[in-house]
């Protein structure tokens, strides 16, 4: 599907032996993805000859660093197919993003007694801000059920809707289960019901195609980080008809038009949204990651990830007392698992000796645990420059891990 030796070599981290003896098996990507050269060299690069602050700036080096930035912007809008790059906002990330719907949706179209629906596998980011809103609104969240095997239980939502229902907010991909939510379905049954719906991206974009368009999701939120991208730069879209009528987030430069101490005005979209300086070295970084997956194919990576992780999840099954939790059809590149009665915690720590990073705990999904019955998982998730030879040396590094207790 695509040259996996030559991707690796992109990737110079996954060069690195760790503990002076195990090539590094990096099996975290769920949590952070590794960045390709040609991210960190035009993040470089702008630093050393670019570097200028963004907008206003009537120098040739301001000038240009705002073309850059208004680029990255473009291809962002490309990338995720939004009808226009007004409804491309650059923020911290998914949580940021999650955080600046919960804030200023609220502030705009909702009061005490009204109701937010998510669902039940939803990282802590996805609760918590409409929490603190909830809190502050006297707003009540509604949560969509699973089943056991992870999967929405679309009935049960359909009946969560009533006359103070504003919003829906779910996940496209768990970051524990690896389900994929059938986020079309979910935005449709949200319009009929005449409320918009956010989608969390976070887990979706580094695996297959986005097309916001098609989607008809009215909010979708994700993280550079996690798709080979630099930290502290995300994105959220929004449609126009919603952001237009949001307050702003935060008070500060680039999001005025005029000010007074009697009256401010602000400015046009997405900038509304975009107070303060900008990380426009991180958006630049954050539009290579994106035109580095594209030259790849994310048709390519997918099928090369489905077929990677159906693997991975047949040796895993192999093993003696193996569980591995999620959906068994319709699972993205997130293998959660837990073998007999061995702490996730010892498992992730031993695998870690023999230089293969995986995740332990509960992964900011505390809510979810609880539904399973479980206090964490042990959690291996799968990228694009992950190889065969990657799962070998976790299945036989858990099977090591196995016969020491
Ligand atoms: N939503 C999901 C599904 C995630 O997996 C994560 C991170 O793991 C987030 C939101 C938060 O992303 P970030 O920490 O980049 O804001």
């Amino acid at each position: 599907m695509y040259d996996i030796q030559k991707v690796r070599g992109d990737f110079p981290i996954l060069g690195r032996v760790l503990y002076d003896k195990y090539p590094l098996v990096y099996l975290d990507n769920a949590a952070t993805t590794q960045k390709p050269r040609c991210v960190v060299d035009a993040m470089t690069d702008e630093y050393y000859n670019v570097n200028a602050n963004v907008h206003r700036g009537i120098h040739f080096l301001s000038q240009q660093a705002t073309d850059l930035h208004e680029a990255s912007r473009e291809t962002v809008r490309r990338f995720v197919n939004a009808g226009s790059s007004s409804e491309i906002v650059f923020t911290r990330g998914t949580t940021e993003s999650i955080n600046l719907v919960a804030t200023c949706f609220s502030d705009a179209f909702m009061k005490e007694g009204d109701e937010v629906i998510v669902s039940h596998m939803e990282h802590h980011s996805n609760i918590v801000s409409w929490q603190i809103v909830a809190q502050r609104k006297g707003i009540r969240l509604r949560v969509i059920p699973i089943s056991d095997d992870g999967v929405l239980d679309i009935e049960a939502y359909k009946g969560l809707f009533n006359e103070r229902t504003k919003i829906v907010s779910c996940s496209h991909v768990s970051n524990v289960l690896g389900t994929i939510n059938n986020v079309k379905e979910i935005v449709r049954i949200a319009h009929e019901h005449g409320v918009p719906a956010l989608i969390d991206g976070a887990q979706s974009t580094p695996h297959f195609g986005i097309d916001v368009q098609d989607m008809d999701c009215d909010f979708f939120a994700f993280s550079g980080h996690k798709i080979y991208g630099p930290t502290g730069i995300g994105v959220l879209y929004g449609k126009e008809e919603w952001l237009e009528k949001m307050p702003p987030y935060m008070g500060g430069g680039d999001m005025i038009k005029t000010v007074s101490f009697d009256r401010t005005t602000f400015n046009d979209l997405p900038y509304k949204f975009e107070a303060g300086t900008p990380d426009y070295i991180a958006s630049t970084g954050l539009a290579k990651a994106l035109e580095y997956v594209s030259d790849i194919g994310l048709d390519n990576i997918c099928e090369y990830e489905k077929w990677l992780t159906e693997y991975a999840v047949s040796e895993m099954m192999n093993i003696d007392e193996m569980v591995i939790y999620g959906p068994k059809e319709n699972r993205d590149a997130v293998i959660s698992f837990q073998v007999g009665n061995i702490h996730h915690l010892d498992m992730g720590t031993l695998l870690d000796r023999l230089g293969i990073a995986v995740r332990t705990g509960h992964h900011c999904a505390e809510p979810l645990m609880r539904r399973m019955g479980i206090e964490g998982t042990c959690r291996a998730s799968l990228a694009l420059y992950n190889t065969k030879e990657d799962v070998d040396s976790l299945v036989n590094g858990i099977r090591r891990v196995c016969k020491m207790f």
